[in-house]
């Protein structure tokens, strides 16, 4: 027992054992964005973008650790002042002594990860589920999962399901195909999934949980024979079911060190949008 407290080291080191950076897409960013690693740590804030107010969240509350899903800078850049919303979050992050990590592919790829936390919120069984697109050098792990129910359901009855489990946004859930089909074999990827469109049918899915699909490929694919039908959340909830798994995942770990830690998930719903009103309301529109 040690009443020391952990390290951004100690963090980003255990963050790296569980959600391996090797298992990371080639076009990707992971680790730790900025910060001291031998910095204490005591207070962590978990979040799917590390935007300005989920910054402004963490520093609020005295988060000295930030972990979001997303990276902060995906592609180059060569201006980190203040003068944008980015350049803020670093400098802000800075002044506070607190430090910025993400895993990303890493997190979506790995056990434990987004991608089967997704799987069990759709309640696939364990046993089953193998990846939608195996990593190269892991095939066992990888980007998304397929895998069956216990028992059969109908797209529906998922759908209901998924909606009571995924934290509320507006953008809500989207659902394509028959609500009375059965949904035997389930495949699931938080965030964009729309690349794996092919790889769900291929797999025989009866459904595809996925976000961010747009109007052509998702329109094409459904016509096509043997195209599972499509549930569709946003894609901050589709990734935002892992960060309660992974905030008890880390205060497991610091107890078992016997250091303080506390975790908190952020309030902060960083999809682009901010309402949904509904269409079919209007009587000059007959469709
Ligand atoms: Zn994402």
């Amino acid at each position: 027992m040690t009443s020391e407290a952990l390290t951004v080291g100690e963090v980003a080191a255990w963050m790296d054992e569980h959600f391996p950076p090797e298992l990371q897409e080639e076009w990707d960013r992971v680790g730790l964005i900025c910060g001291d690693r031998s910095d204490p740590v005591t207070r962590i804030l978990l979040a799917v973008d590390p935007t300005e107010p989920v910054v402004n969240e963490a520093l609020d509350w005295g988060a000295d650790l930030v972990i979001t899903h997303h990276p902060l800078f995906l592609r180059g850049t060569s201006f980190v002042s203040a003068d944008t919303a980015k350049g803020r979050v670093v400098h802000r992050l800075i002044r506070a002594h607190a430090a910025l990590f993400n895993a990303h592919t890493n997190a979506d790829a790995a056990t434990g990860g987004v991608a089967e936390t997704l799987a069990e919120a759709a309640g696939l069984d364990p046993k089953t589920w193998r990846p939608l697109e195996p990593n190269s050098a892991h095939p066992e792990l990888g980007i998304g999962r397929v895998g069956e129910l216990p028992e059969s359901t109908t797209v529906e009855a998922l759908a209901n399901r998924l909606a009571e489990l995924l934290p509320e946004s507006p953008a809500g859930l989207l659902v394509a195909g028959d609500p009375e089909r059965e949904a035997k074999v389930v495949a699931v990827s938080g965030g964009s999934g729309q690349s794996l469109l092919e790889a769900a049918r291929a797999a025989k899915a009866d459904v595809f949980v996925t976000a961010d699909l747009r109007h052509h490929p998702a329109l094409d694919f459904l016509e096509e024979d043997g195209a599972p039908a499509l549930i569709v959340p946003s894609h901050w909830a589709s990734e935002w079911v892992w960060l309660p798994r992974l905030a008890a995942a880390l205060e497991l770990w610091a107890g078992e060190r016997g250091v303080a830690l506390e975790t908190r998930i952020s309030k902060v719903v960083s999809e682009p949008w901010d309402a949904y009103i509904p269409t079919l309301t209007s009587d000059n529109v007959e469709l």
